[in-house]
């Protein structure tokens, strides 16, 4: 493994970006073209064949000696949040990167093709959505759902895809068939403080928790607040207080089963010192990989709503926004990641992915795995989010083991020649 050539390649990603703290590479931005045509080339020099689909992936493949065998990917994304790190996305393409290297460089030669993914428009920060690439590729994005949204600038997602040579109508040609791929896994940054707190170098993806959001409208009734006694108010704040409370008791109660709840959003409607609130709203994020465990705490968030309804005199109204089911990773790759770090003595633990990914979707096309290395200070989305290079290594060979396995290597020429002629 080239450690040096691997750091080397994610800093040369971090210089694709636009002006802020950190980097900025936004979806379909000129700076995250840049940073695709870049690799591009860089993977067209190690013998590669590119195609970009419908929805921007770029699908960089290296041949099997038989190409009409489904394909082993592997990937990540490269476009980021508003000042975001170095790290998220990257180290999951650039590892990929330094695999095909080391296979060309070993000569090494694999019966099945080998895809490299860069799935287009992971994050949500620019277009509210998240994962576009991965679901257009599943076969889970219906392009009407698109044509709504706009970044902060107010720019359509229809306008961005024109502007990268794409049509917004045509995401639907992305899909691929589950009988194409044979196996996708992904290295990620871990974005939690658990596998630095107990001194863990890798963490096994077991599943990917799925959120449940709500957005919750609360209205009492403004008053003076020097003139209207405590008995007589109707204070939509206070209501919106207790529900965000029981939120995180409820949560509390469950987690134990890594169930997650967070009020992420609280605005008063027009507040000032001297009213009592009349409107409020809240954003609520519940996530787990147990149903049942996060199906308690829904089931908590809706018996505090009619309570505070009714001991607060307030009306209030729950929209749901998403609830989606968790994912599961394959348990053969989970067990296969296990053995190999018992194998090479690498501290490991099987864990839950608390944020989405791309491999959530592509666990509906083919077996599917995920492997997180450490996030010092467990920060990400932020410039300081920092993962060692050498925690990088241990990741990169784990995914290096596996993809060769997967694609099953062919040691000599005799062999390969029966195999094209059989
Ligand atoms: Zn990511």
């Amino acid at each position: 493994m080239n450690l040096k050539r691997l750091q080397q390649s994610i800093e040369k990603i971090a210089t694709y970006s636009d002006a802020g703290v950190g980097i900025n590479r936004l979806a379909y931005t000129k700076a995250e073209q840049d940073a695709k045509r870049y690799l591009i080339r860089q993977f067209e020099d190690e013998g590669l064949t590119i195609r970009v689909d419908a929805v921007g992936n770029v699908i960089a493949r290296r041949e099997g000696l038989r190409t009409e065998l489904p394909v082993v990917a592997m990937g990540s994304h490269i476009d980021s949040v508003y000042d975001a790190g170095k790290y998220d996305g990257v180290i999951g393409v650039m590892a990929a990167l330094e695999i095909i290297r080391l296979l060309n460089e070993e000569s090494i030669q694999t019966l099945h093709p080998i895809e490299v993914i860069i799935f287009s428009c992971e994050e949500s920060a620019r277009f509210s959505i998240a994962t576009v690439g991965s679901k257009a590729m599943a076969g889970v994005l219906p392009a009407i759902d698109l044509h709504a949204l706009t970044d902060r600038d107010g720019i359509t997602m229809a306008e961005a895809f024109r502007e990268n040579q794409l049509d917004l109508e045509q995401v639907e040609r992305a899909v691929r068939r589950p009988a194409s791929f044979k196996s996708y896994v992904e290295l990620h940054i871990e974005q939690g403080p658990i596998l630095e707190g107990e001194r863990l170098d890798i963490g096994i993806v077991s599943a990917i928790a799925a959120p449940t959001r709500y957005r919750i409208s609360i209205s009492g009734r403004a008053s003076h607040s020097g003139t209207t006694p405590m008995n007589y108010r109707s204070d939509a704040l206070l209501g919106a207080a207790e529900i965000a409370l029981e939120i995180e008791r409820a949560a509390k109660a469950e987690a134990h089963k890594g169930t997650v709840g967070t009020v992420g959003v609280l605005t008063i409607q027009s507040g000032s010192m001297n009213t009592v609130p009349g409107e409020a709203y809240l954003e609520i994020d519940i996530r787990g990989t147990d149903g049942s465990s996060k199906q308690m705490v829904i089931e908590r968030l809706q018996a505090v709503i009619s309570r505070v309804e009714q001991e607060r005199d307030l009306q209030i109204s729950c929209t749901l926004l998403s609830h989606e089911q968790p994912v599961h990773m394959h348990p053969d790759i989970v067990h296969d990641f296990e053995e190999t770090c018992e194998e090479n003595n690498i501290r490991y633990k099987v864990m839950p992915s608390g944020a989405g990914h791309d491999a959530m979707n592509m666990a509906g096309l083919c077996p599917t795995g995920m492997l997180f290395v450490p996030s010092q200070d467990g920060l990400s989305h932020n410039p300081k989010e920092y993962t060692s290079i050498e925690q990088i290594g241990i990741g990169t060979r784990l995914l290096k083991d596996f993809i060769l396995k997967s694609a099953i290597v062919t040691t000599n020429a005799l062999q390969n020649k029966c195999l094209r002629s059989s």
